[in-house]
């Protein structure tokens, strides 16, 4: 068993990367970079993928406590509003783009 050093997966002893999230098990003494090179490493995605998750989800948090979807009132201070108003699709599509870039990246 081989367990990645940034998620802890247990993955298999001839596994070289995590089958988790894409790091890299081989220090930089084995190096066995058979393929091309990325733009950017499997660790640097994969934690580009978890901020973009967090700012996805404090978005979607965003728009039902405060986006009327519930039983209770909703502030609708003006000074708020507003800063809701472009705050939220801010972190809600930021975070969908910023997780698809962090998908897409580590394959290009
Ligand atoms: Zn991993």
């Amino acid at each position: 068993m081989r367990q990645c050093p940034y998620c802890s997966h247990a993955n298999l002893d001839t596994d070289t990367q995590c089958r988790k999230c894409d790091a890299s098990l081989v220090g930089a003494a084995g190096t066995v970079y058979a393929g091309r090179r990325h733009w950017i490493s499997g660790e640097t995605a994969y934690s580009v993928r978890r901020k973009a998750l967090a700012i996805l989800v404090l978005g979607l948090l965003m728009k039902v406590y405060w986006g009327g979807y519930g039983p209770w009132p909703v502030m609708d201070n003006p000074s708020l509003a507003s800063l809701r108003s472009w705050l939220e699709p801010l972190l809600v599509y930021g975070g969908v783009g910023l997780y698809a870039l962090g998908w897409i990246l580590r394959f290009v």
